[in-house]
């Protein structure tokens, strides 16, 4: 593609962003596609010659688009959102065509001079610790992992690194029933081990019990074990529940272990100084990490990893071959020595951007609006009898079920599966689920960019519509 060429296209290109940003609710939530539908429609062979930037965009139009789920949809409130925004979405398109690599400070100080910025500006905001220091990794999967190999790695005196397990480490790792699925995949990368995660007992809202932590450890102790970590969540995933933070860091502090708090979805919220009572006693921890790519209209991918003490992270991941040496690598952050990649995107340039466009002012408003449109459908809940909520609801996620005393567990837990299914096939709205205490039920997240209340009061229509229909069948 030509300079010129590629001036007519970007054109075009920001014509349909900005006409999707409008209309993206005119699409299906989700595609109706089967498996195997888009592939079959890709050639066999990677293409030989060159095409037209307008046949490739034909294609985008007509294959790639039906089989897209539209993360962005006001009404898509499954999972965690992964939500985006006008300038966030401007900054990565500035990242692209910059395509700078900033593995080091040599390597775009611009780069890494911001990233130390915006992330104090976040630590500061959310009123973390101000001794501590941050870098912006890929996801919370990855922020994790190299909390635990940090913990690990502080536990063998830096050792492990350098000669591999000897066979009589024995180290544990603790955290609740309700941890997230990266955690147990860290085990297994960190090479502990799952079974070497310990899962406490939670309490009636899902958090951890802090009491069953402290007898757990014990008991590892007496059989020999070493614990080394325990993984606390500021916010689970099934249901946003809060780990009591600070009586977890008295333990910690106790037995001498890492502290690690995994905040990714909910860490937004401590934006809002009325929620800062989640985080109480998280500068005893030693690490903390939260993902603006949820919450925080930062487009996917971008997760900040704080540390209280940056030269475990460096001693555990620094590694200087000779041509990656600079002259100034006594002066500054490479921040390649403080994760996993060598080759790190320009992702700060992105909260910059956000942050700046909206000011920590605006966020706050959107944050708020989006607590107070969960506070209007707990509400329209609350007030329908066979409607139950199955979990407290600290934040914007909702935890919901269809209960009439008739049926047993797994009638219920049918008929839930069958009522969020036949939601989700018309299009309208996307909801995912989750299990509490053995009862399936529909997750409502409203986190949306764009959600308002007419969102709501759409949805919530078509849910009570398709569950008459499920439950009277005959009417
Ligand atoms: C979403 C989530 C994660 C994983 O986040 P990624 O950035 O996708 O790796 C980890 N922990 C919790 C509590 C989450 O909600």
């Amino acid at each position: 593609m030509n300079k010129k060429d590629f001036r007519k296209y970007a054109h075009e290109l920001v014509d349909w962003m900005a006409d999707y940003m409008e209309q993206k609710e005119s699409y299906p939530v989700t595609p109706q596609v089967s498996p195997g539908e888009i592939y079959q429609q890709l050639p066999n062979d990677a293409p030989e010659v060159p095409a037209s930037f307008e046949t490739i965009f034909k294609d985008f139009e007509e294959i790639i688009m039906p089989g897209i789920s539209h993360w962005q949809h006001p009404a898509f409130f499954g999972y965690f959102p992964a939500n985006n925004s006008e300038p966030s979405i401007l900054a990565e398109m500035l990242m692209a065509t910059l395509g700078a690599q900033c593995m080091s400070w040599l390597t775009s100080p611009a780069a890494t001079e911001l990233e130390e910025k915006v992330v104090e500006w976040l630590r500061d905001a959310k009123g973390l610790d101000s001794n501590w220091k941050g870098v912006i990794q890929d996801t919370a999967s990855t922020a994790t992992l190299c909390a635990i190999l940090a913990a690990r790695e502080k536990a063998s005196g830096f050792s492990i690194n350098q000669k591999g397990y000897s066979g009589k480490e024995k180290y544990r790792v603790y955290s609740s029933l309700h941890v997230h699925s990266s955690v147990d995949k860290a085990m297994r990368i960190v090479g502990l081990g799952e079974e070497n995660l310990v899962k406490i007992n939670v309490d009636k809202s899902f958090a951890m019990d802090p009491e069953a932590l402290e007898l757990a450890i014990k008991a590892d102790l007496k059989k020999g074990y070493k614990p080394i970590c325990v993984v606390s969540a500021l916010g689970t995933t099934s249901s946003t529940a809060i780990d009591p933070i600070d009586t977890i860091g008295d333990i910690c502090i106790q037995y001498n272990l890492w502290h690690h708090i995994d905040a990714a979805y909910a860490g937004t919220a401590l934006l809002l100084p009325e929620y800062r009572w989640m985080s109480k006693g998280h500068d005893k921890a030693d690490s903390y990490v939260f993902n603006p790519h949820k919450w925080m209209f930062t487009n996917f991918d971008c997760s900040v990893l704080y540390v209280k003490d940056a030269q475990h992270l460096v001693h555990t991941f620094s590694m200087t071959p000779e041509y990656l040496k600079t002259s100034h690598d006594q002066d500054v952050n490479n921040y390649r020595d403080w994760g996993i990649q060598l080759g790190r995107r320009f992702r700060a340039l992105k909260l910059w951007f956000v942050l700046r466009s909206y000011g920590l002012e605006g966020i706050r408003k959107k944050l708020r609006v989006h607590l107070s449109l969960t506070q209007s459908l707990v509400n329209l809940v609350e007030n329908e009898s066979n409607l139950e909520l199955v979990s407290p609801i600290p934040l914007n996620t909702i935890c919901f079920r269809f209960v009439d005393k008739s049926f047993g567990l797994e009638k219920l837990n049918e008929i839930n599966q069958r009522w969020m299914e036949s939601v989700n096939a018309t299009g309208k709205a996307f909801f995912t689920h989750t299990k509490l205490d053995k009862k399936y039920c529909i997750r409502w997240v409203i986190g949306q960019t764009d959600v308002n209340q007419s969102h709501i009061d759409k949805t919530w229509t078509l849910l009570m519509e398709i569950l008459e229909d499920i439950i009277e069948p005959n009417n």
